[in-house]
Parts: C-alpha cells; sequence; structure tokens
C-alpha cells in the first residue's frame, strides 16, 4: 500500500493503473478505522483492480462548535487496518493540500439537505458534498463507496453525481454494528461507560419499529411511539427522529411499501445517528 498526500500523486498514480485497464474503487473515510469502513474497503476490494482509500477529516464538514478538534486521528493505525484490508492507495492529505489559499467553491444540495442532519447541522452536507466531489474529480472512480449509516449522505452524494454528471457509481453498504447493536461509529470513543449502555437505546428503538411494522401497524404514528417509547426508557431525547421517504427524505405517514426510519441524539458526549429501512412484506 502507498500512502500519498498530493491530488498529483493519486492522480498519477490512478492514471498509471488505468493504462493496464484497472477499474478504480474509492472509500472516502475520515479515518479513525473500525470494522464498518473495513466492510466498505472490502466491498470495494472485492469489485475492483485498484483500492483508494482517503483519509481525510474534512474541517467543512464540521460546524463552528463540533467536534473538529477532538476527532479522533491516528494515521498509522489507521494505515495498518487499510493495508490488512487489501487498500492500493492511503490518499491522506493536508488541509491545505484540499483547500489552498483562495479555495471559494462550495457545492449546495437543495432540497434532500434541508432535513435531518441537514437540518441539525448547517452547512454539513455542503462540505460533504464539496469534499466528495474533488475526491471523485481527483482519484475518477468507477465507484464509491459509503455506509448506509449515514443515509442521508449517500442520497446526497448520489444526487451530486448525478446532477454533475460524474460518471461514478454510488454503493451504499450495510450499516455494521456491535453485538449489542449499537452502529459502529468513530464518535462511539466519546461514550464513558454508562453512556455506552445507553446508546444501545437507538438500536432498541430501531428494532421495535421493525417489530410493529413486522406485527401490527405501518402507521408512521404508531411505530415513531415504540421507536420513541425505547430511546425515553433510556433517557435519551432525539434530535430528530423521522419516517421518510428512501430515496428522496420526504416525511412520509405509511411505511408502504418503504420507508427510512433515522434517528439522531445526543448520549453523554457524542452525538449518534442511525437508521433503518422498514418494510412490509
Ligand atoms: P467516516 O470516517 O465516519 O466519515 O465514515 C466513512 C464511511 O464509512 C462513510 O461512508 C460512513 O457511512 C461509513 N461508515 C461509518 N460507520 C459505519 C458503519 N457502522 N457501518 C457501515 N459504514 C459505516
Amino acid at each position: 500500500m502507498r500512502v500519498l498526500r498530493t491530488a498529483a500523486e493519486v492522480r498519477a498514480a490512478v492514471a498509471g493503473a488505468r493504462a493496464r485497464n484497472a477499474r478504480v474503487g474509492l472509500v472516502p473515510t475520515m479515518g479513525a478505522f473500525h470494522d464498518g469502513h473495513i466492510s466498505l474497503m472490502r466491498a470495494a476490494r472485492d469489485a475492483h483492480d485498484l483500492v483508494v482509500v482517503s483519509l481525510f477529516v474534512n474541517p467543512t464538514q464540521f460546524g463552528p462548535a463540533e467536534d473538529l478538534a477532538a476527532y479522533p486521528r491516528d494515521e498509522q493505525r489507521d494505515a495498518r487496518i487499510a493495508e490488512q484490508a487489501g487498500v492500493d492507495i492511503l490518499f491522506a492529505p493536508s488541509v491545505a493540500e484540499m483547500y489552498p489559499h483562495g479555495f471559494s467553491t462550495t457545492i449546495h444540495v437543495s432540497g434532500l439537505t434541508d432535513v435531518m442532519d441537514g437540518a441539525a447541522r448547517p452547512g454539513h452536507f455542503d462540505g460533504v458534498a464539496t469534499v466528495v466531489a474533488k475526491l471523485f474529480a481527483i482519484v475518477g472512480p468507477d465507484a464509491a463507496y459509503f455506509g448506509q449509516k449515514d443515509a442521508q449522505q449517500v442520497l446526497v452524494v448520489r444526487r451530486v453525481a448525478r446532477d454533475l454528471n460524474l460518471p461514478v457509481r454510488v454503493v451504499g453498504c450495510p450499516i455494521v454494528r456491535e453485538p449489542d447493536g449499537l452502529a459502529m461509529s468513530s464518535r462511539n470513543v466519546y461514550l464513558d461507560a454508562a453512556d455506552r449502555a445507553r446508546a444501545t437505546a437507538l438500536h432498541r428503538a430501531l428494532v421495535a419499529a421493525e417489530d410493529v411494522v413486522a406485527r401490527s401497524s405501518t402507521s408512521a404514528d404508531v411505530i415513531l411511539d415504540a421507536a420513541r417509547a425505547e430511546l425515553r426508557a433510556a433517557g435519551i431525547q432525539p434530535e430528530y427522529l423521522d419516517l421518510r421517504s428512501p430515496d428522496d427524505l420526504t416525511e412520509v405517514d405509511e411505511v408502504a411499501p418503504t420507508a427510512l426510519l433515522a434517528v439522531a441524539a445526543r448520549v453523554g458526549a457524542a452525538r449518534l445517528i442511525d437508521n433503518t429501512i422498514l418494510e412490509t412484506r
């Protein structure tokens, strides 16, 4: 595995592989790797000849009061993990390499970003859309892999690719969880033992909703009540708990035949998100 720092080096490496007809897969990340990241690397490895993982804690997607400075960073550990997962290139640029003096372009996806994390974190998806578009321009991948854990992010990135005619397939991969159900996240390290135990309520809320759909009701009110009860029992007040169309994030009042149930909540020092696709069968 090569660790590269500049866009020019990545471009040259990818061009060399392309000359040998390589198919190229990209996994954008902010590092602090866990099994969720590794699952994306494996999915990319399975389908491509050259796998590029970017490791960049993107400042423009953090709000002024958010955890940019505290965000966990351990490049040496991440490099070992990526190498073991069969990654070919780890692109770990500096902030100045990605945002040189005078940088002044932002990509804004309207509509999709007005709700959920877009509403809770103003500017967040502008930062995501802009950095991902830059990564697509630098790497030129055939496909890019994202976790369904950030369901809204997958939709936003897919919209950017479509709207800007970027020839990249945006692949959403399943949420990887801890044995007790907590969705893996680099931010889980912020949880102390008591909050770590409470945090499992997010997944329980999603499972309670799945049970309602399987047994009794497809109505948003009933589903959201069941989910809210699990959160309340753990003393968790959600930032949002929404039932929405998995395609365009418009609010729905029924699972017909699918719906995205998404939750965000502050648990102790961590802001956590999770979601599931509900389906009638
Ligand atoms: P991050 O480094 O947190 O920006 O995440 C990089 C990529 O990994 C994003 O596409 C995330 O959606 C994905 N990811 C993060 N956590 C998980 C998880 N628990 N399961 C699957 N994918 C994940």
